[in-house]
């Protein structure tokens, strides 16, 4: 098997690809100024919002939000694996893939993915054989084709049938247990985790199977169970059915979010193959991104009860900051003791399109929810209302979608728009809500001092311009604890030690990490405009010097904290009096 590519080579084939020719052989590009601009492959659009910048290395749309290096590129646009990209990419420029033998841990992931399509063809393979499953399947209107194509199987009573079959030695189990498939017991056995259950194989967008649902056929408890949050399985981020969507549709219109695994399939069983489920957690923003980047059309399918009422509220909520002119949004409540998979198998394909399409609009749910129970004709209610939409329509981006949404407002509430906007002059409310949807946002807030919004600024600066980091001294950040601290530290490290490294490269070396995501949004922030006399490096040690103070001023706190607790030694009473 193949091992993991040495980063070292990721970096050269990085330094030497033309993001521009990369990104130009699929979308044509025009030249403006430094960059290229092209209307954006991954949003519908007419104006050129889509950003290439040669230098960089680097896309950015201001649209959608996409963005990423030349390998980012062909993995979204050719739905590549990271590993194809790397392989095209080097085809291009002529040369081989190393392969770096002693590196085990993509292996490690290869073997994973392995083990589970495994199990999941074994489960398969077993549905038939099982009359109580084949027959739910057949009441709840399911045909083999469609369960095929979903890959759904059954896993048998028993304790130990996963374990036996796959967990031959110490290795195996590991795999197992790291996959979710088994479960370890206080004394060091194991057992499996899915006994007598239904399964649906819960798989990527490039589909490969990354985690399991299962649901109890009888009574037993809990009906759905779902594999834990594991390496390959995050489900803030997975949408059930997104991949078997994709392999259903050349062009996705629309998509609905419906709340299980059994909705999505009967759906898809009845001809509607646009349909996502969330693994049983609310809807995150990264459900909606990845929604976005596919449709501008999405709508939430709930019950009609209240816990359908509240999961549509929170989805709004999720949904605000992603709003804009061209998306839209819409929410269907069905009928009490309906949900979409006995609604569709009750009145038809055709009866969900309609219900689908006499949803209610974001803007308008919103609206009608404000507005509810508040009296318009009183001081107290109009002052009330207002007090409630600030928060969400703060958390709208500003563009003509807000605008629309305050007049909309106004008018339902019978205020004319100024009126409506004086009384949502911005408050403190507002700032908090833009503050969460900003990527770092978490590091800038924490420390009051300064001190995180500095190296906040710093990592942007050095991801935009990372010559202006080689001669930098970064030795003050070895004793600075403030989030995001080491992760700048990390960032001058490699600048020093790749000096020729840009900011494309430096997303690559972050691209298998959390915080890679969040250096993404924050290497768009500039792009395009930046002013000739622009000095990034003496930008970059200010802001080491202002990091500095802060170190100092921890310290200081540290040490009259120890003096209160009476347990400063001799020697830091005395770096104390130096240090004041
Ligand atoms: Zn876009």
């Amino acid at each position: 098997m193949a091992g993991r590519i040495p980063q070292a080579f990721i970096d050269d084939l990085i330094a030497r690809a033309d993001v521009v020719e990369v990104v130009g052989r699929r979308v044509p590009l025009k030249k403006a100024g430094r960059e290229f601009k092209a209307c954006c492959p991954f949003h519908d659009e007419k104006t050129p919002s889509f950003t290439v910048s040669p230098t960089k290395g680097f896309y950015h749309c201001f649209g959608c939000g996409a963005h990423g290096t030349a390998i980012t590129f062909l993995m979204e646009y050719d739905h590549m694996s990271f590993v194809d990209a790397v392989e095209t990419l080097a085809a291009m420029l002529g040369v081989e893939v190393p392969r770096d033998e002693s590196d085990r841990p993509a292996r490690r992931y290869d073997e994973l993915f392995d083990l589970n399509a495994r199990v999941a063809r074994g489960w398969q393979q077993q549905l038939s054989g099982h009359d109580d499953a084949v027959d739910y399947l057949k009441k709840r209107g399911i045909d083999g084709a469609t369960a095929k194509r979903f890959g759904l199987g059954f896993a048998p009573d028993g304790w130990s049938a996963v374990l036996d079959r796959y967990g031959k030695d110490a290795e195996a189990i590991e795999r197992l247990l790291s996959v979710g498939l088994i479960i370890r017991k206080d004394n060091g056995r194991h057992y499996d985790r899915f006994r007598d259950r239904l399964m649906f194989p819960i798989r990527d967008a490039r589909g490969r199977t990354i985690g399991f649902g299962g649901r109890t056929l009888g009574d037993g408890e809990p009906k759905y169970l779902n594999s834990p949050e594991t390496v390959l399985f995050h489900k803030g981020r997975e949408l059930y059915g997104l991949h078997e969507a994709r392999q259903a549709l050349r062009n996705i219109e629309r998509l609905v979010v419906v709340e299980g695994y059994m909705d999505v399939v009967a759906l898809a069983r009845h001809g509607i193959d646009f349909a996502v489920g969330t693994l049983g957690t609310a809807t995150t923003p990264e459900h909606l991104n990845r929604l976005f980047r596919l449709t501008d059309n999405v709508d939430f399918c709930f019950d009609g009860d209240r816990a359908g009422k509240q999961a549509a509220w929170r989805a709004l909520e999720t949904a605000l900051p992603l709003i804009r002119e061209g998306r839209q949004v819409r929410f269907t409540f069905l009928p009490d003791k309906h949900d979409p998979d006995s609604y569709v198998n009750e009145f038809g394909a055709d009866a969900f399109v309609a219900a689908l399409d006499g949803g209610v609009k974001l803007a308008d749910y919103l609206i009608s929810e404000l507005a509810s129970d508040v009296d318009l004709d009183s001081v107290d209610g109009r002052a009330r209302l207002a007090e409630r939409a600030r928060p969400l329509i703060g958390k709208v981006p500003e563009g003509v979608y807000r605008e629309l949404l305050m007049d909309s407002l106004a008018a339902a509430v019978g205020l004319s728009a100024d009126k409506l906007k004086q009384l949502l002059k911005p408050g403190r409310d507002n700032d908090a809500a833009r503050d969460k949807q900003r990527p770092l946002a978490k590091i800038r807030r924490i420390g009051s001092h300064g001190g995180p919004s500095v190296i906040r600024r710093a990592v942007t600066l050095l991801l935009n311009h990372p010559e202006a980091g080689r001669e930098l001294d970064a030795s003050v950040l070895a004793e600075l604890e403030r989030p995001g601290a080491a992760l700048l530290r990390k960032l001058i490290e490699t600048v020093q030690s790749e000096p020729n490294i840009s900011t494309a490269g430096l997303l690559e070396r972050w691209r298998h990490d959390d915080e890679g995501r969040y250096l993404g949004k924050l290497a768009a922030a500039n792009i395009p405009a930046e002013e000739a006399e622009f000095d990034a490096a003496a930008e970059l040690s200010q802001c080491l010097g202002q990091l500095k103070l802060v170190a100092r001023k921890d310290r200081i706190d540290f040490l009259i904290q120890k003096q209160r607790d009476s347990s400063l030694s001799d020697d830091e009473l005395a770096e104390l009096r130096g240090l004041r």
